[in-house]
């Protein structure tokens, strides 16, 4: 099995790097990429709790952008994480997302709830601090069911509590991703409700960037929209990658458990060398 993107609690995922390691094992995966948002700080870890494990790892990153409005996420796959620039990178997104985290609880101030920023900061803990520590909030204080509901009255796009932020543009992670030697990847691409059109326009975009795969099977991918994203990597000559988007023990699938991608792709892992590639 291979799984190339994943959260730990050095994100907005449940567990630490070692226990995806663990995990990882249980559930025959051989390839895992630690995908973090905008960090890169549980590689290390994950690294010296498989050394001795049959395990492979694949160094990642999930960055968000903006691009004509919409935050848009991007892979990283074998980035060096000593990088000096895509460092830089990482500061300035961790400056944004605390800005970000001011304004959100500010919002959520006004709609009733005291203290937001000191309880969402408390729950994120060493955490990077994102919108899934204030749906937890949101919860905590009865104002949601559940994180569903909790991004779809507040946190999400145009929502009562949603801020519209300032992260680095879609070439600008293209290429940072690039400068640290590794490869973009765009992740779930029908999650962010663009039209067929704009879809088509992101890719060319990132394309032309210098970005290489997508991602076709993600998490809970359906049957239907694989196909779908199948063809568009036939059509725009993109590599394809797979991963479960595993944060936790809420999410719908376990680590490495999301289904194979389609034969008529072609694997971003074709690319990688000889020794260092899983079969395919
Ligand atoms: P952020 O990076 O802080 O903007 O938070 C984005 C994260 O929130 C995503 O990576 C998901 O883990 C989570 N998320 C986004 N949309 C939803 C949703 N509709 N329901 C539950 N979690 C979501
Ligand atoms: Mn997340
Ligand atoms: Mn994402
Ligand atoms: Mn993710």
């Amino acid at each position: 099995m291979i799984d190339l993107h994943c959260h730990s609690s050095f994100s907005d995922g449940e567990h630490s790097p070692a226990l995806l390691s663990d995990m990882a094992l249980n559930n025959q995966v051989k390839w895992l990429a630690l995908t973090d948002h905008d960090t890169v700080e549980g590689l290390a870890l994950l690294q010296q709790a498989s050394c001795h494990k049959d395990l492979n790892i694949v160094k990642g990153i999930e960055l968000s952008v903006r691009w004509k409005k919409h935050d848009i996420h991007i892979i990283g796959l074998n980035i060096d994480p000593m990088d000096s620039h895509l460092k830089e990178i990482i500061a300035t997104q961790n400056e944004r997302r605390i800005a970000r985290a001011a304004q959100i609880a500010d919002c959520l101030v006004n709609c009733g709830i005291k203290d937001a920023l000191k309880k969402a900061l408390e729950l994120a803990g060493h955490q990077r601090i994102g919108r899934p520590h204030f749906g937890q909030l949101l919860i905590n204080e009865g104002k949601a069911a559940d994180m569903k509901a909790a991004f779809k009255r507040y946190l999400g796009r145009g929502k009562a509590a949603y801020v519209e932020t300032d992260w680095i543009l879609l070439d600008e992670a293209v290429l940072g991703i690039i400068k640290a030697k590794g490869q973009a990847v765009i992740a779930h691409p029908l999650k962010y409700s663009l039209t067929r059109t704009k879809l088509h326009e992101l890719i060319v975009a990132f394309k032309s960037a210098g970005g290489v795969a997508m991602e076709v099977v993600s998490g809970e991918t359906t049957v239907t929209d694989m196909n779908e994203l199948a063809g568009l990597c036939g059509r725009f000559e993109l590599l394809a990658s797979t991963g479960s988007d595993y944060h936790g023990q809420n999410s719908r699938i376990a680590l490495g458990k999301q289904r194979p991608l389609p034969v008529n792709c072609r694997p971003i892992w074709d690319t990688w060398d000889n020794q260092s590639r899983p079969a395919s």
